[in-house]
């Protein structure tokens, strides 16, 4: 049975349980806050006098005033964040300011308080009503998915406005655990660490913008969990399991003692992985194992010098074009490398090439969404027919490399042509920079893949042939190895980098690395997860890189290993076609020590 709540059997208790996608491990035990995005606000209309226009839009205008007060609290509050979610949030929350000051909103709600005489409230609500309903018949994925942006200010302002507004999440009990049909950026905005305990939403993937929220504040969190919020009331007890992605509501006595236990299991176990900071990842048989961070933000280098990372497996640079109207220019990106270098001292930097397309960003660079993005003008793709943009950024890289480790990772590669272009533009830009008397990396960079589609794992030996290195990106590795979206929860729980193709893959990229002699890691959300830690291991990979929260965890993993025990289950795995045994395989696998 997929996805439905189970009615407990036992008459004393009404203890429902559902099951989503896990996203932030541990376990949180609270009262249920509901919240609702769709939520409409509830306004009585009034008809309002013609001399009394005046005095409801001057109303109007104090309380977006107030509005935009709160908002800018906000923004503060997501600055102390200090972390990728914090900045995305600071740029939404920016959104809300520029909704809530003499935009086409404000100024629609007052003509309409004027042509139709009615009190604000109700202009508002009728207002956003409108603006919601085109945005939704937008084609563009991105703007259609800000409606719940729309609904904030709406609720918001209305609030203002002095009304009651239904049930925010800015005004939590003690100990709240938020269960919501899905969180937008700038509800999570709204999340008081102090009060919130877990989260559970009914839609969202694991990999949507909830889930990496809930990572960086270190929260339990389950996704995808069907028919949750039409199920529980406020108030309710409520269990998240963030490490199996079930939520109990209403938890019986008896599952209430279970979990009070693992939960005080679990915290014990922080507490000591915090301890593993500097110790080195050899497992308990002498295999030394690097393990590296994956960031999209600088300001990301404090949790990755918390957690004890050997460099940077993976840095996203797409946070360098986005929010801006212009490309960045090659200084620009030198400043934000550079220092991003200085402060590694030492110790590797691993930049990927712009990734555009698919979900990522688009419109910055100028991308029109082809007919099925996922599968067009993305990655290296995007890079080589925009030579420009790719020549800027590999000469911003270059100098960077002048001041300390760097290697250059290219995205969705599929063919060797693709390195070998890029080196050759590597070495124009080169002599380029050694003529106008640049400082450059010497020697220049080595340059690898992402092994991230299927057709390049199964390439892999001639693909090792051509790069220095391989990154195996087995979150885009599973989506088109599977055919599965890897943000749609209409499909989530088919999600599964475990099926024996994907493993199959990774075992065969790991292989033709180490037959070449390049280095490989994994560096998808798979890395991040300890309990999968001896299967990547048992195929050979010796580096993963992750996100810095997960690192400890898997570091108590590689410590506990013994990896010869487990090397030819390992290898079994993939040659395993019965599910029965596949699953004795990978319990035994999860289980040895
Ligand atoms: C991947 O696809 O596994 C990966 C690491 O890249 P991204 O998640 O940025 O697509
Ligand atoms: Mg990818």
């Amino acid at each position: 049975m997929k996805n439905k709540a189970k009615v407990s059997g036992d008459s004393e208790s009404r203890e429902r349980v559902f099951e989503g996608q896990p996203v932030g491990a541990g376990i949180s035990i609270g009262v249920v806050h509901r919240y609702d995005s769709r939520a409409v606000v509830q306004v009585r209309e009034r008809r309002i006098p013609l001399t009394k226009i005046r005095v409801e839009q001057h109303r109007l205008l104090e309380a977006a005033t107030k509005a935009a007060e709160y908002v800018s609290d906000l923004q503060s509050q997501a600055q102390r964040m200090n972390s990728a979610a914090g900045e995305e949030l600071g740029y939404i929350l920016d959104a809300h300011l520029q909704m809530l000051s003499g935009s086409r909103l404000v100024r629609g709600v007052q003509k309409r308080i004027a042509s139709e005489r009615i009190n604000a409230e109700a202009a508002v609500v009728k207002e956003i009503g409108l603006m919601a309903e085109a945005f939704a018949a937008m084609e563009d994925q991105y703007l259609s998915e800000r409606i719940s942006d729309i609904r904030e200010v709406g609720r918001r302002l209305v609030a203002s406005l002095g009304h009651a507004a239904p049930a925010g999440i800015d005004d939590l009990p003690k100990n709240a655990v938020v269960v919501a049909d899905e969180l937008s950026p700038a509800d999570t905005a709204l999340l008081d660490p102090d009060r919130i305990v877990g989260l559970a939403t009914t839609l969202g993937g694991v990999e949507s913008h909830m889930a990496i929220v809930a990572r960086s504040l270190g929260l339990p969190a389950v996704v995808a969990a069907p028919g949750l919020i039409d199920d529980v009331k406020n108030g309710e007890a409520i269990i998240v399991d963030g490490s199996t992605g079930k939520v109990f509501v209403a938890p019986s006595a008896d599952t209430l003692r279970t979990y009070r236990l693992k939960r005080a299991r679990f915290l014990r176990s922080q507490q000591s992985l915090k301890k593993l900071k500097s110790v080195a990842a050899v497992t308990k048989d002498g295999f030394r194992i690097h393990l590296l961070a994956n960031i999209e933000l600088p300001s990301e280098l404090d949790a990755v010098a918390a957690s004890g990372a050997e460099g940077i497996g993976l840095f996203r640079s797409e946070f360098m074009f986005l929010n801006r109207d212009t490309l960045p220019t090659e200084d620009q990106q030198f400043a934000e490398l550079s220092q991003v270098v200085k402060k590694l001292a030492g110790r590797p930097l691993t930049i990927r090439i712009l990734d555009v397309g698919a979900d990522k960003l688009g419109d910055s660079v100028g991308l029109k969404p082809g007919p099925n993005p996922v599968l067009g003008l993305r990655g290296i793709r995007f890079a080589l027919a925009h030579r420009k943009i790719l020549m800027t950024q590999l000469a911003a890289i270059l100098r960077a490399g002048a001041m300390g480790p760097v290697r250059i990772l290219l995205p969705m590669v599929c063919i060797v042509d693709e390195i070998k272009e890029v080196r050759d533009i590597m070495a124009r830009v080169a002599r380029k920079l050694r003529r106008r008397g640049a400082k450059i990396a010497d020697p220049l960079p080595p340059v690898g893949v992402m092994i991230e589609i299927p057709g390049a794992a199964l390439a892999a030996d001639a693909l090792a042939a051509e790069a220095d290195f391989f990154a195996i990106g087995t979150n885009d590795l599973t989506q088109y190895t599977l055919a599965i979206d890897r943000s749609d929860e209409q499909v989530a729980y088919l999600y599964n980098p475990l099926h024996p193709a994907v493993m199959r893959l990774i075992q065969f990229s790991a292989e033709a690395a180490s037959a070449a002699g390049i280095p490989v890691s994994v560096c998808g959300e798979m890395a991040g997860d300890e309990r999968l830690t001896p299967i990547l291991l048992g195929f050979g990979i010796t580096e993963l890189s992750m996100a810095p929260a997960n690192l400890p965890r898997v570091k108590k993993a590689v410590l506990d290993l013994n990896l010869a025990a487990i090397t030819g289950r390992v290898r079994r795995l993939t040659s395993e076609s019965d599910p029965a045994r596949l699953k004795v395989l990978l319990d035994y696998i999860a289980q040895a020590k």
